[in-house]
């Protein structure tokens, strides 16, 4: 039988993540589940170098080679993402510091993972985090249901002069594994991404070339 309040093309509102940019929650983890998080990611990226996007890129550094990073930057730090266990990395999870030692490669001490990288200022807040998923701003102050949650720090800017332009960007920096994202959430697709072309090979070694497609930078990996 029929039923009578089915209306035709059930599918069709269905959102198109590939045509409106949208902006959702996406959950990551190690592997043994320690480093819980939750990023905010706006697909699809807009490949213009010029706009505020996310981006996706492998790099050939020495570091990310190594330790097999498949960077996923958020547009905003600070109000992007959060930190749900441990609330204390500090203390709580490994961490790596190489060259310039501005940048903590930490990694669950349990399994090994490496789910970020953050360098610049933390710090820990409580938050509304059932508002701050559904796309509130987030907001420290006098919320009822409050989670800790660890985060990169608001409010921290400086001025990039590139090109002969100066630019204001946050001044912390996070870059997120994005091997390290539950897999089967709308979006994630490493397949779509490569074929779209929103994976770049980026230059850290020699600091010479721009974002390319198709072939990594000396040293890098496909
Ligand atoms: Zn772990």
């Amino acid at each position: 039988m029929k039923n009578p309040n089915r209306t035709s093309g059930g599918g069709a509102s269905r959102l198109n993540l590939f045509q409106i940019p949208v902006r959702r929650p996406y959950h990551g983890s190690c592997h043994c589940g320690f480093i819980k998080y939750i990023v905010q990611l706006t697909f699809p990226p807009n490949l213009d170098p010029r706009t505020s996007s996310i981006r996706m890129y492998k790099c050939n550094c020495s570091t990310c080679v190594k330790m097999g990073i498949l960077h996923l930057r958020p547009i905003n730090p600070a109000s992007d993402f959060v930190l749900l266990s441990p609330t204390d990395p500090v203390t709580e999870l490994g961490d790596y510091r190489c060259f310039a030692k501005k940048t903590d490669w930490y990694f669950c001490k349990n399994c090994g993972v490496r789910c970020f990288a953050f360098g610049g200022s933390v710090e820990t807040v409580e938050i509304d985090l059932d508002k701050w998923l559904r796309g509130v701003e987030m907001d420290t102050q006098g919320q009822e249901n409050k989670t800790k949650v660890f985060k990169p720090k608001a409010g921290e800017w400086k001025i990039i002069s590139e090109a002969g332009k100066e630019e204001v960007r946050p001044s912390v920096y996070l870059s997120i594994n994005a091997v390290t994202l539950e897999p089967d959430q709308e979006g994630l697709s490493l397949k779509e991404w490569t074929e779209k072309g929103w994976i770049a090979y980026v230059d850290a070694r020699n600091r010479t070339g721009q974002p390319r497609l198709g072939e990594p930078h000396e040293g890098g990996v496909y």
